[in-house]
């Protein structure tokens, strides 16, 4: 299907677009124009494309590559005991004398939060962010003590980079987070966009509006490739505004007349602005608590992306009793119910400085991340049992995405109208939904990639995938090292989990390997032993009869190899016996 999409693009593709015929590249339709005729732009999304999360992708041509953001993404509930995943780098790394920087749109984590573990892994190459996201990157390097290795660049929507080979600008998007924007590239080979994490937001809450404009001016100059963020490109409509959003929390605070704690997140620096100016109209002082929003808020303060006055937000402590509730509000992280925010523990009772009152309203200013869903619900339960007045934005409208939704989507296309359209940021169903819904208004070709694709863009073959893969695995990370877990340790985990541990003790003589006594059994989480003495001595029977019998067939075995052939045959029994597969570890010791 890729060859015929890459055939279809390079014979119909100039006539039936027509913005292109006022495009460069129709010139490009001579053979071998130039001496770069021949070399190709390669787009590799490394991460990103089977996820939300993980964001980064390697522009290559020739001797130069960029990269545009390098994010983490957080380790779903089956992936026991790791914390965060990284991108796979081992492509770059390779090649690290090769690049000429890293690009990022925005300050989130999933587009800033690996760059401790890839920067150094490529050599420190030059990083390069706006003024709030370099702030956000240079604490989180500062962090893990990378700070001084590394030559951070401030770019604005009127910077040109010339980084080897490319040509770099940029323009203006609206987003969750100040400061975010997209990029676009030009090589010898063709031009790309890529739209970072973006919506249209005519009102928003400190940034500018999205340069409609500057998009439109740049799609132009003809843009072979556009990659999309999909994220909520299924979603029907616009994104509301954050203006309405700051309305509907205006007309709660000024209707509420005890306490008020609201939950949002603490990169939503625009909003959390926006909460604090309303609560200084209607007589309340602001208190921060969680890590993460007192950091951010201090940050945002002082690179100068808050309009309210210095002093009128403070860090929660015991002074927060001495106001009346009704000139309190509480801004607080753990909107999304995380184990150790700040929400959850005043939910349990157990936060230092909040008691949860029976006036208390607690205004939940976000929507939940897939897969956190239950454990919002745990926090709202424990929040009415002490006695608060809870509001969700299933309730009213506080609350509205980052990312643009399908007419967005529709707009950002029609003021690009690139070539090839890739779209990127999100799971696979996200992405197939977002091409879907393309069909009927791109003219565009529609290419789905996955991570470790590569994308070719040469003035002589036009556009096509590749038929090279990259390698593109999650590394994962568990807060001690990096990539040190494998998916093998997950596996373990797994079934330590499900169905415990079983450990058998085996003595012997080592001159005759005759065993001194029966096997020993020690289990952790395997119900079975503890509650059925039948059972166990069952077990120990296995055990001992699988340990003669392996011996018997060779005296001289290896350890190991006796060791695999225990678990092997305890194994067996288990899984017959009860279907159940506890991890067996057999310890020898010879006497
Ligand atoms: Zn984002
Ligand atoms: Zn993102």
């Amino acid at each position: 299907m890729t060859k015929k999409i890459s055939e279809w693009v390079n014979k119909n593709i100039k006539q039936k677009n027509p913005q292109h015929q006022h495009a460069p590249h129709k010139h490009h339709k001579k053979p071998f124009p130039n001496k770069d005729g021949g070399a190709k732009m390669r787009i590799i999304p490394l991460g990103g494309l089977e996820e939300v999360g993980k964001n980064i992708t390697a522009i290559e041509y020739g001797n130069d590559i960029i990269l545009i953001d390098c994010g983490m993404s957080f380790a779903g509930p089956d992936m026991l005991g790791v914390d965060y995943i990284v991108p796979d780098v081992t492509y770059l790394q390779q090649r690290k004398h090769k690049i000429r920087g890293i690009i990022f749109t925005h300050g989130h984590l999933d587009h800033i939060g690996a760059a401790q573990y890839v920067v150094p892994k490529l050599g420190n190459p030059p990083l390069y962010a706006t003024k709030l996201t370099a702030g956000l990157l240079k604490n989180r390097l500062r962090e893990f003590a990378l700070d001084k290795h590394v030559k951070l660049h401030e770019y604005d929507e009127r910077t040109t980079l010339k980084l080897g080979a490319f040509e770099v600008e940029f323009f203006r998007v609206n987003h969750s987070i100040p400061d975010g924007m997209g990029v676009f590239v030009k090589s010898p080979a063709g031009t790309l966009i890529h739209t970072g994490d973006f919506k249209f937001d005519h009102s928003p809450a400190i940034d500018k509006p999205a340069d409609m404009q500057r998009i439109a001016q740049l799609g132009h100059r003809g843009i072979d490739v556009l990659l999309i963020d999909s994220t909520n490109a299924i979603k029907p409509g616009f994104c509301k505004s954050e203006k309405d959003i700051a309305d509907t929390l205006e007309d709660i605070i000024s209707k509420t007349k005890g306490r008020l704690i609201i939950a949002s997140f603490s990169s939503l620096i625009g909003r959390i602005n926006q909460i604090v100016n309303i609560a200084s109209r209607h007589n309340r002082k602001v208190f921060l608590s969680g890590r993460s929003m007192i950091d951010n808020m201090k940050l945002a303060e002082d690179l100068g992306y808050t309009t309210y006055p210095k002093g009128t937000v403070r860090k929660i402590g015991p002074h927060a009793k001495s106001l009346p509730p009704s000139q309190t509000i509480i801004l607080t992280t753990g909107a999304q119910g995380e184990t150790l925010s700040a929400l959850t523990r005043m939910a349990i009772g157990e936060h230092a400085h909040v008691k949860i009152q029976e006036s208390d309203t607690v205004i939940i200013s976000a929507s939940p991340i897939p897969g956190n869903e239950l454990a919002i619900v745990n926090v709202i339960n424990n929040l009415y049992r002490q006695g608060a007045k809870v509001i969700t934005n299933g309730d009213m409208d506080i609350h509205t995405s980052g990312h643009a939704h399908a007419e967005e989507i529709k707009l950002m296309h029609s003021l690009i109208k690139p070539r090839c359209y890739v779209p990127i940021h999100g799971e696979l169903y996200m992405r197939m939904g977002h091409a879907e819904m393309m069909k009927n208004v791109a003219q565009s070709v529609t290419m789905l990639e996955n991570n470790g694709d590569i994308l070719e863009i040469s003035k002589q073959q036009g556009i096509r995938k590749s038929k090279q893969k990259i390698p593109a695995n999650d590394i994962l990370v568990d807060g001690l090292g990096f990539g040190d877990i494998g998916s093998k340790v997950i596996q373990e985990r797994k079934v330590m989990s499900t169905d415990g541990v079983l450990l058998l003790l085996f003595r012997a003589y080592e001159k005759t390997k005759r065993l001194v006594c029966e096997p020993n059994i020690i289990s952790r989480g395997f119900v079975y032993v503890k509650e059925s003495q039948t059972i166990a001595s069952e077990t120990k029977q296995v055990a001992k009869k699988a340990f003669e019998q392996v011996v018997q067939n060779n005296r001289n075995i290896e350890l190991k190899e006796l060791k695999r052939q225990l678990t092997l045959n305890i194994n067996r029994f288990i899984r017959k016996r009860l279907g159940r597969e506890p991890m067996i570890i057999p310890i020898i010791m010879y006497i």
